[in-house]
This record gives structure tokens, C-alpha cells and sequence, in this order.
């Protein structure tokens, strides 16, 4: 199947010699019409060429090239990608580019190599041989001395020729003519963590809890099929441990391991802790993720793909990193929004590891601390096997949460939206006593919806329980669900207050205000604007681990993952912002995002305390943040779910359109729906095809629409036969979401 085309396979033969090279999944160069192209050997015919008849031979056309030593895309991934365009509804040619790294697709990038001098007979400088060479050639004398010395009397001649001169050049061909050395091209891997100093470090003494969940662990990477384990332990109760212990044992066995972590959480401090405990093992870990170079990606991927490196940790695409004989595959914080791809294939890694797990045999453990609905109801139903570690390491206590209703502190004090009182005393006594400070403002929710700021109230659609999205231009509220619409209003409808508007502040400001409260603090902004660039992110965690920066503000970046001992309070400024987003779920990611967060509260010997602000203290997702309970709080939005018929008991598809003309993409969706529903079954529920939440990015109008249903082939099915008979318009582009996300 040929790159960057349609999913058409064409027929090669690869003659001769050839056949031993062109294997299922591996890269050819092969012609098509008068030009070579780049593709993958997707079916290999049995028999090979002696199986065909003389017509169809002639007809057919050689292999021009054989790209990889390896298949690239090995057996287990080829099912995979078969998997995902048929579920997705994406080509396969574009699943297939999305696994391999576009430098490999494209041979982009090669290997480093360099020329090597390696000394070949012993070299004696008192030998009759050397006293004769030491009166004629000091230079030559120069080289064989330092080969001598060297490590595996090797030096490569850019070394030499910075140490004695570029002239030693010919010093070392005329050793060579002499059989004293030889010149070998030698291949050199760039490796992403070259100057870091990585200590090793041994497996800790598991605690009652960790030995339990590692034991099921070994178990699953010993079984033949095992069903995917769910790992729900509250932050700080050691799941890295018990993922380095079962990796271990994968490793032990001669397997393979793959750990994805979000992107925002592949921080050094992640890396380095995989990179410790293996840095002996297993020709040690590899990295994947979006900020090394084409060199270090190729090179890492070439150790992956020989079987050199068995360790993978990785974002998002390391799920589809060619780890031979898997063991095992982690998903850490299973539930980020991160997993899902935005733009097509639009795959969620955590589900096609699964996918991915089920395809080799191999185990796959999904850990968090507050794991998505979709995972929690697979335990409930008995489909995933479900593991608990609920106490912290030491016993340590989770931090004490307190809610400040900020309507109550508003009739007190006017402009109090971004620093309540309790929050301020709290922040002081921090200060007094050396402690640290995290500052977390919510920035999901920038979406527009109204809040009114007396009472906090919002206005939601009365039939899909989700926060009507506010269009400024005509001045109306419309739900994104079901199309339901109003004219704005002026005043809250509860409490009949002209104060509603957006409701909404950036970090800076918060910076300002902290500032003018705190003149003399040090006080540090972590947002993706102030860290474009990874190595002033790296450098601020610095200033904040070692106490020079007391307070720091930030976004989701600090949300996850980081252990700063010294912090002992978390004031989470904006609660209630994304509560009320149009986003059904919007209350998960609130629960969520306030258990992380508080996460990071009293992880050293200190204990720690978070504070809450917000206009809805009574909402569940904060009450039950509150309390820890993250099966109080799924009992509850699982009956939410059910009653209006949302994920995880119905699969939702989205379908968009975009174009430079807005009434073309209304026109395109309308026109697809309209011939997609007699396909449908009835328990389908369609959605009004509408503008999306934010109508226009860059010139384009975008339009959108959702399907829902228990069985998602309902939808499916249906929709693979329309798209194919359906032309889109040239200017309109047309995309699916199979489990989409709704914002
Ligand atoms: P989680 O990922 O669940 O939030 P971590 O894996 O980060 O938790 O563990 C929290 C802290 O506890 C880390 O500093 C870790 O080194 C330490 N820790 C984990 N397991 C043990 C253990 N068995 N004995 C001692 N310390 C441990
Ligand atoms: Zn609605």
C-alpha cells in the first residue's frame, strides 16, 4: 500500500534475493507509472513468484528497494492499523503514517556514523619497530600512543585531528598502508539524555497494597489472553513503583514494555525515574515525545525497532512504538484528555492500547487516581479486572480540602474574584513559615457560557443538563447537544441580578494581583504562554524544588505529576469554570482536575492543605473532591450518564465540516446527515448539525454534529457506506470523531 494515496494495494514481485528482505510490513521503494514511490508490504502471496503463472508475472512489476532491515510496521501493528481505520473511519495509509515517525517514512533522516581508527597489533614504543618510527614519524608515534590508551583502542579521527593537528589525517593512512590501524565507519547513536546524569537506583521494598497489585501484574504478564487491569490509587500511593516492578518482571521474562504518559507529564523528572531503574537492564530505556530532534527520534526508534532498547516511555504515538514480543503496556493517568488525537486518525491511545494489548497477548495495566467512566464502568461490568491502592506511601495523610464559597465572599469585599481571605491568611502563614505555595487557575472553560457573578448560577439546557454555549454575535444561547435555543438574557434567571456575563481571568492577572497582596514574595507564572520553550520550564521547577520562587501560578501543566516536598498549600483559584462548559463531561474533568491538584499538596514529611474557591460549594464534583471519594463521585455521574444517555453507556460520534464559506460546511453537514438517517436505526439519536463552540478559526467556519448509540456499529456501519458515495464539496473539509470529546 502505497503512502500518501488511496487505500488501494497494488502487486509487486520481489525477485531473487529480494524475497528475503520484503517481508509483511516491511518499507519498498517500488514504481508506479514513471515514478518511484514509497510504501508498505501489507499481504505477502504464499509461494512467491514459482505460485504465479507465466501471464501474471510478466504483468507485474518489481520491487525497486527494500527500505528496512526490519519490517517497520511488524505484524501485531499492521493488525492494529487494519483495526483503527475500520474503527475510526480513517484510511489506512493515514494510520499507517501515523505510526511510523514521519523522518523514517520518509527516510529523512540516516544514521550518524563517523570514521574510526581501531588500532589492530600491539604497539611497543621500545621495539626496534617503534625506535624506527619514533625518529621518522613522530606524528604516527602520536596516534599509536594515544590508541594505546584509549578504550578499546578506538578513537575517531575527528577526535584525533582535534588533538594533533588536521594533517594527522595522513599520519593515519599511512599507519593503515603499514597494517598498524584500520578505518572503520561506525555507527553512532544520538541519544536524547546524553549529558543527563542518570544514578541507578533498586527496587524499593513494596508496601501490603503495592506487592498485591504487582503480584496481579506478574500474573496477567504470564497469562495467555489476560483481561486489562484498571490501577485506581490516590496520588502519592506509589503506582510508579508498582509500574517499574511489573515492567521488571516483563523484562525478566524476555518481553518488552511500553509506558505512555501525557505529554505534560513527561517531565525529566518521569523520564528519569524509567531511566534509573533501568539504566543497566535491557539496553536501558527509550523516549519518545515531541521535542526531541529528527536524529535523537530516529535513533531512538532504531533501538526500539532491533530490540536493543525493550523499554519504551513515551506521549501519546509511543503506543505504536515496534517493542518486539510486548510484555506489557501502561497507561499512566489514564484518564487524560491528551490520550485523544485531535486530528485524524483521530485515535484514543489509551483504547487502542487495549486494542493494541489484545493483538500480542500481552498485559496492560491503566492507572490513575481518578480514572475515566469509560475504564471504571469496564471493572463494574467485570471487563476490566479492577485494582485499589487507597492510602498514601507512610501513611501520609491526603490534604485537608476546604471550600470557599465565593458569593458569600463577595458580599463582603467587591472585585474579590481571584483572592478570597481564607485563601490570603492561608498564603501568609505560608510565607511566615518558609512553606511553598501552588496557585492553580483553571483555563478549560474559556469556552463561552454565562455565569452570573452573583450567584454563581449558569444557564443550562433544560434537556441535555449541559451549559448553553453563549453566541455573541446574535446574542443567543444555543445547546451544543440537541440545538435547543434563547435569546440571552440580562438578568440570572435565579436570582434575577443583572450581573450575568463571562465569567473569566487570566494567569497575568493573577500575577498582578498576587504581586500588589504579596510585595515581597517571589512569585513565578507556569503556563504554556510564559514556557514556550521546555528548557525555561525545566529551569522554573528548578527554582521552585530548591526555594527561590515561594509562590507559583499556573495552569494544567502543574497539574500533574510533579512531588515538591515543600509545598504544603494549593489554592485553586476558579473551581467552578469548567463546571460549566458545554461538555457533558465537564463535572469528571472538574472532580479530576481538583483530585491532581491537590495531588500535589503534602508529599513530603509536611502536611498539606488545599483551598477551594468557588460559586457552586454544593456541586458534586467539589464536594466529592472534597472527600476523596472517587467512588461516591462515579456511583453518582454514572447515574447521570445513564438517565441522558451519554458515554460510557452510549458511544458518540462527531462529524465536522469546515470552510472558508460558512453556508457551504452547514450545507455539506446538513446534506450528509440528511442522507445518513435513513440509514439509521431508530435508537440512534442525532443531534442538530450547528456552528461549533468557537464558529471560526483562522477564516474557517466550522460546523458540527453528534450521534449517539449503545452499540456504536449502529453508527458506524451506516456511516462508512454514506461516506463512500458521498462527494465532498472541494472547498468543504469533512471529518469524523469516533469517540469524540465534546469541546
Ligand atoms: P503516585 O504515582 O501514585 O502518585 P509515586 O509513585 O509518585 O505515587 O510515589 C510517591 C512517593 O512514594 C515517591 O517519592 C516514591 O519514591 C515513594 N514510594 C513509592 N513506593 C514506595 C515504597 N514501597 N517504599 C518507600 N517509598 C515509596
Ligand atoms: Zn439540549
Amino acid at each position: 500500500m502505497l503512502d500518501n494515496a488511496n487505500d488501494q494495494a497494488y502487486d509487486y514481485l520481489a525477485p531473487g534475493a529480494m524475497a528475503d528482505l520484503a517481508h509483511l510490513g516491511s518499507r519498498v521503494m517500488v514504481p508506479l507509472r514513471n515514478r518511484n514511490l514509497r510504501g508498505t508490504i501489507v499481504e505477502v502471496r504464499e509461494g512467491g513468484v514459482a505460485a504465479l503463472d507465466d501471464k501474471v508475472r510478466r504483468a507485474l512489476k518489481p520491487i525497486t528497494r527494500v527500505i528496512d532491515e526490519r519490517p517497520s510496521l511488524p505484524p501485531d501493528l499492521l493488525k492494529l492499523a487494519s483495526w483503527m481505520a475500520d474503527y475510526y473511519i480513517a484510511s489506512m495509509a493515514s494510520v499507517m503514517q501515523t505510526m511510523l515517525p514521519s523522518n523514517i517514512r520518509d527516510e529523512k533522516t540516516k544514521e550518524k556514523t563517523r570514521l574510526t581508527a581501531v588500532m589492530k597489533k600491539p604497539w611497543k614504543a621500545d621495539s626496534d619497530e617503534g625506535l624506527a618510527l619514533r625518529k621518522r614519524a613522530p606524528k604516527q608515534v602520536a596516534v599509536l600512543t594515544k590508541l594505546a590508551k584509549a578504550p578499546g583502542h578506538k578513537i575517531a579521527l575527528a577526535d584525533l585531528a582535534s588533538d594533533l593537528g588536521n594533517d594527522v589525517r595522513t599520519s593515519v593512512r599511512s599507519l593503515e598502508s603499514k597494517g598498524w590501524l584500520e578505518v572503520v565507519t561506525e555507527q553512532v547513536e544520538r541519544d536524547p539524555f546524553a549529558n543527563a546524569d542518570i544514578v541507578g537506583d533498586s527496587a524499593l521494598e513494596l508496601t501490603g497494597d503495592q506487592q498485591t497489585a504487582v503480584t496481579a501484574i506478574h500474573t496477567a504478564i504470564d497469562a495467555d489472553a489476560p483481561k486489562p487491569i484498571l490501577l485506581l490509587g490516590v496520588t502519592g500511593s506509589g503506582k510508579t513503583e508498582v509500574y517499574l516492578q511489573s515492567i521488571q518482571h516483563a523484562i525478566d521474562q524476555g518481553k518488552g514494555a511500553i509506558v505512555l504518559v501525557p505529554e505534560i507529564a513527561l517531565t525529566p523528572q518521569t523520564v528519569e525515574r524509567f531511566k534509573s531503574r533501568f539504566s543497566q537492564q535491557a539496553g536501558g530505556v527509550a523516549v519518545l515525545h515531541s521535542h526531541l530532534s529528527d536524529g535523537e527520534r530516529f535513533d531512538e526508534w532504531q533501538r526500539i525497532r532491533s530490540g536493543r532498547a525493550r523499554i519504551v516511555v513515551g506521549a501519546r504515538s509511543a503506543v505504536f512504538a515496534p517493542v518486539p514480543d510486548l510484555g506489557i503496556i501502561v497507561v499512566d493517568e489514564e484518564h487524560e484528555n491528551s490520550y485523544k488525537q485531535d486530528n485524524p486518525p483521530r485515535y484514543q491511545a489509551r483504547d487502542v492500547a487495549v486494542v493494541r494489548a489484545k493483538i500480542c497477548g500481552c498485559a496492560v495495566v491503566l492507572g490513575s487516581a481518578t480514572p475515566s467512566l469509560e475504564s471504571w464502568e469496564n471493572v463494574r461490568k467485570g471487563k476490566y479486572e479492577g485494582l485499589r491502592m487507597m492510602t498514601r506511601i507512610d501513611d501520609r495523610q491526603l490534604p485537608l480540602i476546604r471550600v470557599v464559597d465565593m458569593k458569600i465572599e463577595a458580599t463582603k469585599r467587591k472585585d474579590v474574584t481571584i483572592l478570597s481571605e481564607p485563601l490570603r491568611q492561608a498564603m501568609e502563614k505560608r510565607l511566615e513559615r518558609g512553606e511553598q505555595t501552588i496557585l492553580f487557575l483553571n483555563r478549560r472553560g474559556f469556552s463561552p457560557s454565562l455565569q452570573c457573578l452573583a450567584c454563581g448560577a449558569t444557564c443550562e439546557c433544560k434537556h441535555c443538563s449541559i451549559a448553553l454555549t453563549f453566541h455573541k454575535s446574535a446574542d443567543r444561547l444555543i445547546c451544543h447537544m440537541c440545538g435547543y435555543e434563547q435569546v440571552a438574557p440580562t438578568r440570572c434567571p435565579e436570582c434575577r441580578e443583572p450581573g450575568i456575563k463571562f465569567n473569566g481571568f487570566g494567569t497575568q492577572r493573577v500575577e498582578e494581583v498576587i504581586s500588589k497582596v504579596f510585595p515581597k514574595a517571589s512569585v513565578e507564572r507556569i503556563d504554556a504562554d510564559a514556557m514556550r520553550r521546555k528548557e525555561r520550564l525545566v529551569e522554573a521547577l528548578n527554582r521552585f524544588k530548591t526555594g527561590k520562587t515561594q509562590i507559583v501560578i499556573g495552569t494544567q501543566m502543574i497539574a500533574k505529576g510533579l512531588h515538591f516536598p515543600n509545598v504544603t498549600l494549593v489554592g485553586i483559584l476558579n473551581a467552578d469554570i469548567g463546571l460549566h462548559i458545554p461538555d457533558f463531561r465537564a463535572g469528571e474533568r472538574v472532580f479530576q482536575l481538583l483530585t491532581q491538584v491537590a495531588g500535589r499538596a503534602g508529599r513530603g514529611d509536611l502536611s498539606g492543605e488545599v483551598i477551594v474557591q468557588t460559586f457552586s460549594p454544593h456541586s458534586p464534583s467539589i464536594q466529592f473532591a472534597r472527600q476523596h471519594d472517587f467512588d461516591g463521585y462515579s456511583s453518582q455521574e454514572l447515574e447521570f450518564r445513564q438517565a441522558f444517555g451519554y458515554p460510557p453507556y452510549a458511544r458518540m460520534v462527531g462529524i465536522m465540516t469546515r470552510s472558508t464559506k460558512e453556508n457551504m460546511a452547514e450545507f455539506t453537514l446538513q446534506n450528509l446527515i440528511a442522507t445518513l438517517k435513513p440509514k439509521l436505526p431508530q435508537n440512534v439519536m442525532i443531534g442538530e448539525p450547528l456552528p461549533a463552540a468557537i464558529a471560526r478559526v483562522k477564516g474557517q467556519f466550522r460546523y458540527h454534529v453528534f450521534l449517539r448509540a449503545t452499540n456504536p456499529n449502529h453508527i458506524l456501519k451506516p456511516l462508512r457506506e454514506t461516506l463512500a458515495s458521498f462527494t465532498v464539496p472541494d472547498d468543504v473539509y469533512l471529518g469524523v470523531d469516533v469517540d469524540c470529546y465534546q469541546v
